[in-house]
């Protein structure tokens, strides 16, 4: 279902009135997590006035450590729903258990699957029976023909409006969060007719890295980009290295412009 074969041209996924797909250099910006109504709607600003079309936010964060914040859960499903109603974004968050796909679903536009799930096949079941346009990230250690298998798990249900996320995979590098596989973005597409996405933000781990592989990311042939951005990254409670500021938002915008007209 997801295959390229028998699909001349490649698809794109509209999540409302967003087409990510190709032709089109979609940007998607936002917190990391949720935190507050006043930092998500700062962030939200931020990515509006930049040119970033869908908003971006976490209110179920899986984190490695269980000390670490876990995200507000619905409290923060309904943060982001409102400030994206006030900015005039769509919504696209992360569910991390399928008996909460319905909940996540009436609040957000596009339903994420984050890494640490993209093998969670229950869960991958339920995203595709929620009738809305699912970003499914690439697992940490899966090859990019497990990625794709994960994305016909959502399709066998009748969902085909998945787009696939490069976020970099573990490799023996220690010197950047995970390794971003630039070459899995040309493989996805010509394998699969899907969209295809790079987040240089969870790659890189680091906010100097974000530009250059966004760069990179354009450079190759993604469909468009999605970023970490904090109005006050010192403080954030969650991967506040790798947070873009406002100044750094608007270079990245301008880069991609450069490329070609951001949607
Ligand atoms: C995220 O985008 O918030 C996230 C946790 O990403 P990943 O699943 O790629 O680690």
């Amino acid at each position: 279902l997801v295959s390229r074969e028998g699909h001349a041209e490649r698809s794109t996924v509209w999540v409302g009135p967003v087409p990510i797909g190709p032709g089109t250099l979609t940007l998607i910006a936002g917190p990391c997590a949720v935190e507050s109504p006043q930092q998500t709607l700062e962030a939200a600003q931020m990515a509006r006035e930049a040119g970033a079309v869908l908003l971006r936010g976490g209110a179920f964060k899986p984190r490695t450590s269980p000390y670490a914040f876990q995200g507000l859960g619905e409290a923060g499903l309904k943060i982001l729903a409102e400030v994206g109603a006030e900015t005039g974004m769509p919504v696209v968050t992360e569910v991390v258990d399928a008996r909460d796909v319905e909940l996540v679903a009436s609040y957000a536009d596009m339903l994420q699957v984050g890494a640490r799930n993209a093998q969670n096949f229950t869960l991958l079941r339920a995203v595709g029976r929620s009738g809305r346009p699912v970003l499914l990230k690439r697992g940490m250690s899966a090859t990019i023909e497990d990625w794709l298998l994960s994305a016909e798990y959502i399709a066998q249900q009748g969902n085909l409006r998945v787009v696939l996320c490069e976020r970099g995979i573990r490799t023996f590098e220690t010197a950047t969060r995970n390794t971003l596989d630039i070459s899995a973005v040309p493989v996805a597409q010509r394998l699969s007719h899907l969209p295809v996405l790079v987040d240089p933000s969870h790659s890189g781990g680091h906010r100097d890295l974000v530009l250059p592989l966004s760069r990179a990311a354009i450079a190759v042939g993604a469909d468009g980009i999605i970023v970490d951005v904090h109005p006050r990254p010192e403080r954030a409670l969650c991967d506040g290295a790798q947070a873009l500021v406002r100044d750094d938002l608007r270079e990245l915008a301008g880069t991609l412009t450069s490329f070609a007209p951001l949607m």
